[in-house]
């Protein structure tokens, strides 16, 4: 095993400011408002999309028919792939010059949103601006971009009410975080019946994602009684009892309705306060999907368990809470602290596996002699919570296989 630094506890309260201003509108038919909220924007409006999901569940026909009563000028790009490439980005970045487009209207999950934020941002640079270098590899703050909104066709990443968004450099095979307050979106609606068309398997990745993110706000320091664990362990409870519902009854309303919800909150910013995060399980996925394009929940569910089994001697008081807190489990059943503290680690993973999601490297194709140069790729922050060096990451990769 690798290199594990002692880790002080006892921080405060990270200090924060919050800021959201993302208006979410929320429930069956909340398009139909969709018309009289774009009255407030320009007369050109780039609609962006995926790969025809939309086409044959009739959310394309309900949007066209709100930009069409707006009276909106609808420039199109389709074909946003899955881990959108900057080359897409680039692609929607010219169209809006070329279009003079005034604003971009993103109607699908996490990648057609995140791609849109950058396509927004990337419109007011100069044409010849090395966007990927300063915007992903330097992560400069993008403080200025053409308005955005989003219709959400799935339940996972939280992008629909946040400021950030993940792009892939496949020449590189690099996947980076890209960040500002002028990406976040200036509306998004949240229809949950425009979900019941997901396929199984993005509604598992999508679940995955969602409790990933608040994993990654629950494991940081500090650990002592801060709000946000509590808000994240009664997210986490409420997501896992909606998603068991969902995966037998994909039109289940209810449930569908707390996922969207949950997947936003999730990741709106809110759930982490006072914390300071390190966000590692997605930047060794990130890694994977550069080299694989796997699905990025796929992703989460293979190592983000490993992760913590790979960590949770270093802070085992609050492993222990998210076993007992989170999954219900008893002191009493366990001989050591530690043991209970891993098994809250292995019934996670057991979770994952109930729900269908891939729980190995080898399940999704990846083999073992990838793993070093995949490591290497893998972006690291220096953060008091995992410390990790690439050999951790590497260690973490193989004990996936
Ligand atoms: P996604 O890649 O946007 O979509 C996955 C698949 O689901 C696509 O094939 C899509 O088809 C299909 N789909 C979506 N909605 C559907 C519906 N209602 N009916 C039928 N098919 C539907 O998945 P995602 O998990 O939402 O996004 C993943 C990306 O987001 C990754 O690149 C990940 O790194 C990133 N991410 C971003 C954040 C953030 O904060 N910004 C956080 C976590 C992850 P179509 O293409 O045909 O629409
Ligand atoms: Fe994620």
């Amino acid at each position: 095993t690798g290199l594990l630094v002692y880790i002080k506890k006892e921080v405060p309260m990270d200090a924060f400011t919050f800021y959201n201003p993302t208006k979410i509108v929320f429930g069956k038919d909340c398009v139909n408002q969709l018309g009289q909220e774009l009255a407030r924007y320009g007369q050109t409006v780039l609609l962006t999309y995926g790969g025809g999901s939309i086409k044959k569940n009739g959310i394309y026909e309900a949007v066209m028919a709100q930009l069409k009563a707006a009276g909106k000028t609808v420039v199109e790009l389709s074909g946003i792939m899955s881990n959108p490439r900057m080359e897409k980005v680039q692609e929607g970045a010219d169209l809006c010059r070329k279009h003079k487009v005034d604003f971009v209207l993103a109607v699908g999950g996490g990648s057609v949103i995140d791609c849109s934020k950058f396509i927004a941002g990337v419109a007011k640079t100069a044409p010849d601006y090395d966007w990927w270098e300063h915007m992903f590899m330097k992560r400069e703050n993008v403080t200025d971009a053409l308005p955005i909104g989003v219709v959400l066709t799935m339940s996972a990443t939280g992008s629909e009410m946040n400021n950030r968004g993940v792009v892939t450099n496949w020449e590189f095979q690099k996947k980076m975080g890209g960040f500002g307050d002028a990406l976040f979106p200036q509306f998004s609606f949240l229809d949950p019946t425009y979900t019941y068309t997901m396929p199984q398997e993005q509604l598992v990745n999508g679940i995955c994602d969602m409790l990933s993110h608040l994993m990654e706000q629950y494991f940081s320091l500090p650990e002592t009684n801060n709000l946000s664990d509590a808000l994240i362990e009664a997210a986490f409870k409420n997501i896992m009892e909606n998603a068991n519902i969902a995966v037998k009854n994909p039109t289940d309303y209810e449930a569908r309705s707390n996922l969207m919800w949950g997947a936003t909150i999730a990741l709106n910013g809110i759930m982490g306060l006072g914390k300071k995060q390190d966000w590692m399980a997605h930047q060794i996925e990130h890694s994977l999907s550069a080299f694989h394009d796997i699905a990025h929940g796929a992703g989460l569910a293979i190592v983000h368990p490993m992760l913590l089994r790979y960590i949770y001697k270093n802070h085992v008081a609050r492993f222990v809470r998210f076993a007992t807190h989170v999954w219900g489990l008893q002191r009493s059943d366990y001989e050591s602290d530690e043991a209970l503290a891993l098994a809250g680690i292995e019934t996670l993973r057991a979770y994952f596996k109930s729900l269908g999601a891939p729980t190995t490297l080898t399940e999704v194709g990846i083999p073992a002699e990838d793993l070093p140069a995949i490591a290497e790729k893998s972006n690291r922050y220096p953060t008091s919570y995992t410390n990790f060096t690439t050999e951790d990451i590497l260690n973490i990769y193989k004990s996936a296989l």
